[in-house]
């Protein structure tokens, strides 16, 4: 029996311990400006000069960022947009929001983003856009792929919410497509003290629409100019936090490679696929192994304390809400996703949790050794 608290997924407190938040929030209440204000309009310079981008708009998460990427774009009902299916049906979400049809492709056995050979394959649909999820905190192939895009005029979105920071060759994520997408959700490596997200983009006729998007649609007050709006804001509490976190995001990153690097170094002689790079343009937000008797290690994982997770069960392309007729290969998205096992990475965890993580995989494959 293991008497010690178990080694959670992820731990809020662990994360943002030793940030005392108390004076961004007051001076946010002391100010009486809630909405649209100082907070936020600063945050977005902020971010934008983080990441060496034009335009940062803020928006209420990043659902919404995705849905008001793609309506910016000029995405219609029935308009194809081509993404990948493994991660929450996030892309999908929107892509269904705004009446268009998923074409689903496969990622790559090696970092699980989108497979560039794949799209080319895909680029007779004729898409309107296409979606790249920087998946895991692991930059995709993200050249090759605007390289594809670029030379047939389709636009790309780039999903960011889980690779804040990930860079590749000095370029942050973010930067290399069309329009970028942020969720700043709690668990993610930004992460506010309830939802957020942000727009960024260097076309400043995507920011000016988007802008207008996240406020009914508004060119000036109460004059309607661009359809499909909403109302989508980040409020100045969330963004005075966000202000907060961000000259930490670095340090937190590093962190997380840390702890990833040294799982990657400890699992080296087990059957486990670990995750392909742990350099600059991966950011663990999470870290995601491959084996094939899941169950049985999970099971084992618990009972070791350390707890785990799957990201992600059920493909987007098989999910039950949107049948759809898959036309392209999926075999490694269909692979993965019933191998794939999230163990504990985050700043905060501490020595001795990672030592723990590290022995309850080792008795596993030590098993009857
Ligand atoms: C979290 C997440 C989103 C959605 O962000 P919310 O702020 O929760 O709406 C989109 N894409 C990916 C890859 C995510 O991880």
């Amino acid at each position: 029996m293991n008497e010690t608290t178990p080694v959670p997924l992820f731990s809020a407190s662990q994360v943002n311990a030793g940030q005392d938040f108390k004076g961004a929030v007051c001076r946010v209440l002391d100010s009486h400006w809630y909405i649209m204000g100082e907070e936020v309009k600063r945050f977005e310079a902020e971010f934008a000069a983080y990441l060496n981008v034009e335009h940062c708009v803020s928006v209420a998460n990043g659902s919404d960022a995705l849905e008001l990427s793609l309506r910016a774009i000029g995405v219609k009902s029935g308009d194809k947009v081509v993404t990948v299916s493994n991660a929450g049906f996030y892309g999908s979400t929107a892509i269904r929001a705004v009446g268009a049809e998923p074409v689903y492709i496969d990622i790559c056995e090696k970092s699980l983003t989108m497979d560039p050979e794949a799209l080319r394959a895909a680029m007779v649909e004729n898409p309107k856009a296409i979606i790249v999820t920087h998946l895991y905190g692991q930059l995709a192939d993200i050249d090759a792929i605007v390289s594809i895009a670029k030379s047939a005029g389709v636009a790309v979105i780039e999903d960011c919410a889980q690779s804040h920071g990930a860079q590749r060759n000095g370029k942050k994520c973010g930067t290399y497509g069309d329009i970028a997408c942020f969720s700043f959700y709690p668990t993610k490596n930004l992460g506010a003290l309830g939802d957020g997200g942000a727009i960024v983009t260097d076309n400043i006729e995507l920011a000016s629409r988007v802008s207008k998007l996240k406020q009914y649609g508004w060119e000036g007050k109460y004059n309607v100019a661009v359809p499909g709006g909403r109302n989508s804001r980040l409020d100045e509490i969330q963004a005075a936090i966000l202000r907060m976190k961000l000259p930490e995001l670095d340090g937190q990153n590093e962190q997380r490679r840390r702890i990833a690097q040294r799982y990657n170094t400890a699992f080296k002689a087990f059957d486990l696929q670990v995750p392909s790079s742990v350099d600059d343009d991966f950011v663990a937000h999470l870290y995601v192994v491959r084996t094939s008797d899941r169950e049985g290690f999970r099971k084992h994982l618990a009972e070791s304390g350390v707890h785990s997770d799957i990201h992600y069960p059920i493909p987007d392309h098989l999910q039950s809400a949107y049948p759809v007729t898959q036309v392209y290969d999926m075999s490694v998205t269909v692979q993965a996703c019933s191998t794939v096992v999230s163990l504990p990475c985050y700043p905060g965890l501490k020595d001795d949790q990672v030592e723990r993580v590290i022995s309850a995989v080792s008795t596993y494959f030590q098993r009857g050794k």
